[in-house]
């Protein structure tokens, strides 16, 4: 009963992953996890060219003592292309290779073909089978003891070993018999993707070479490959299928080179071409803010959160952790240098917002908040605190040089010649980069009038403000608008005292 029930649940990851697959994600990557949460947690990464094409399907790790397969794996999981698919497994075995064992139950490699015993290792190959079926071509990337030779040359060199070769179950792929389907020539496939990775490899005895099992011959020496992931590829899903073994004894960086080459030139054989260089431009987000207050040991501050300071504290912003590596600065609004404050020393008078950037996106903020209360701060101990729903903007302006903190729908009067900077808005929950506060009848930039007007010099006697933009229709009464999303959320009036 329990066989028949996980039967049908294996039927039904068949159903979607074969949904999945009938899907256009043209120029698309997505991540797929397999038995969430368990030990053989299946991770299934996939990226689609923006130009269909060919399917390959990559999986590492299947027996987790030959990490040069999986780390070289790792390396197409993240690559965008431009034209054809990748399907890719870097870690097929997961609990084998944290253990760095082969084999945990039993050879995940033996169980393609007759092999009915329920364990996890069943269920990882029962997904890995739908993708083979899935795909146009399939690589398993494996580290094989001693090196292949054609001809008995020494007990680590001889026809029965696996390394430095690229091997298939036949010489032929043979599928005429199917209605439309070529017979495909693998010795050919991979003569010539050895023939590119010998080019990068100086040592010759270290040589690539076309590793044929004849699996299916009474003569075989590899028998117990009837059951094996490219056997399956072969006879079941009617797909060239190669094992790529580096030696087990050579430096595991040759030993992930020589896998990426591999996948390479497999790639170019089916005119899968990566993006170069890859372009993946996702939203840059800020995770963390690493910063110190007076020298202490740092402390992480979320996205949003608040930390709080007493007045005077000099803050120092370590370090920020985005989805990002490069082009990371931070702005310590109304502080600071022009360009990044990052590392920077700064003393803080008041409450304001550290803004993350990646090149010129905002991509998140931490809120310092001055509390002047005595012992509201503990002595020793950095108050790091969520954000609570917006208490109501409040604007940050200067006036001639000078901080003033307005409220939401408050005045502010100015002499006329008065110089305004609105130089930022505290908020609540929400980003204040993803506010716009407007100032109409004022354009902050001239080639993009995108309605932003923070951080600009206003200078009321400059004649730059737009009388028919002002709210009497003279030029004395302005407001600065400010929206989410388009809709309005709060003002500030500006009334202009024309002392003439
Ligand atoms: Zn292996």
């Amino acid at each position: 009963m329990a066989l028949r029930i996980k039967k049908a649940v294996y039927a039904l990851i068949g159903i979607v992953l074969m949904t999945a697959a009938g899907l256009c994600h043209a120029g698309q990557k997505t991540h797929t996890v397999f038995f969430e949460g368990e030990e053989n947690e299946l991770h299934v990464f996939r990226s689609f060219g923006r130009v269909e094409g060919k399917t390959l399907l990559i999986v590492g790790g299947i027996q987790g003592d030959e990490p040069g397969g999986f780390l070289a794996a790792d390396y197409f999981a993240d690559l965008s292309l431009e034209k054809g698919n990748l399907i890719v497994v870097p870690r097929a075995n997961f609990p084998s290779i944290t253990k760095k064992e082969r084999q945990i139950n039993q050879d995940m490699n033996r169980k393609f073909m007759d092999d009915h015993t329920r364990n996890y290792e069943a269920k990882v190959v029962e997904v890995l089978k739908e993708l083979i079926c899935q795909s146009d071509c399939f690589l398993n990337l494996h580290e094989g003891s001693g090196f292949y030779s054609a001809t008995w040359e020494s007990e680590q060199r001889n026809p029965g070993r696996y390394g430095q070769s690229i091997i298939s179950d036949a010489a032929v792929l043979r599928r005429a018999k199917n209605a439309g389907a070529k017979d495909i020539d693998l010795e050919k496939m991979a003569l010539t993707v050895i023939e590119r990775m010998n080019a990068s490899i100086p040592v010759p005895s270290q040589h690539f070479h076309f590793n044929n099992h004849r699996t299916n011959q009474p003569d075989s020496l590899h028998k117990e490959q009837r059951r094996s992931a490219t056997y399956y590829a072969m006879n079941i899903c009617k797909i060239p299928a190669f094992g790529i073994e580096s030696a087990k004894s050579l430096p595991l960086e040759q030993k992930v080179k020589q896998h990426i080459w591999a996948v390479d030139g497999f790639m170019a054989l089916m005119d899968i071409i990566p993006k170069t260089p890859g372009i993946d431009l996702k939203k840059p987000e800020m995770q963390y803010m690493i910063i110190s207050v007076n020298d202490s040991i740092p402390v992480v501050v979320g996205k949003m959160q608040r930390l709080t300071i007493k007045r005077g504290d000099v803050i120092q912003v370590h370090d920020i952790i985005t989805n990002y590596e490069r082009g990371l600065s931070v702005d310590v609004i109304g502080l600071g240098n022009e360009f990044n404050d990052m590392k920077k020393k700064l003393k803080i008078l008041e409450s304001t917002r550290i803004e993350a950037k990646k090149d010129f996106y905002t991509c998140g903020s931490v809120f310092l908040d001055i509390r002047d209360t005595p012992g509201a701060v503990p002595i020793g101990r950095l108050a790091v605190s969520d954000s609570k729903k917006a208490d109501g903007i409040r604007y940050k302006l200067k006036v001639n040089g000078e901080t003033v903190m307005v409220d939401n729908y408050d005045h502010v009067r100015l002499n006329y010649g008065d110089r305004l900077v609105i130089v930022d808005i505290i908020t609540g929950d929400i980003d204040p980069s993803e506010y716009v506060v407007n100032f109409k009848g004022f354009v902050g930039n001239n080639s993009r009038n995108d309605g932003e007007d923070r951080g600009y010099v206003i200078d009321t006697g400059a004649g730059v403000l737009m009388p028919r933009y002002s709210l009497e229709r003279k030029g004395l009464k302005y407001h600065v608008v400010t929206t989410l999303g388009g809709e309005e959320v709060g003002k500030i009036y500006i009334d202009i005292l024309k002392n003439s």
